[in-house]
């Protein structure tokens, strides 16, 4: 799969949606830091991995996300860590 701006946008678009549902238990400080440092790609500027923005923000870890099979109209990625899966409309 190559990075589109389709992906990233989801998983920004993940990132806003789950900061209206704050994680219990961790610093409302520390998480507006983790929002804003959040960072789709994992490592290198042409790097193909992509961390979860759900575990990303509840423990702070970037898990790469896993591609599973999708459709014509779609790909599908999926979270090892919290099995959260992720739709990536094609352009
Ligand atoms: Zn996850």
């Amino acid at each position: 799969m190559t990075p589109t701006q389709a992906l990233m946008d989801e998983l920004h678009f993940a990132m806003r949606g789950m900061q209206l549902h704050l994680p219990k238990g961790v610093a409302e400080d520390l998480l507006r830091a983790r929002f804003h440092n959040y960072e789709p790609r994992i490592g290198r500027l042409r790097s193909e991995r992509y961390a979860c923005p759900k575990c990303f923000l509840r423990e702070g870890e970037k898990y790469p996300l896993q591609p599973t099979p999708g459709t014509d109209e779609y790909d599908l990625l999926a979270c090892p860590a919290c099995s959260n899966e992720y739709v990536i409309p094609f352009e």
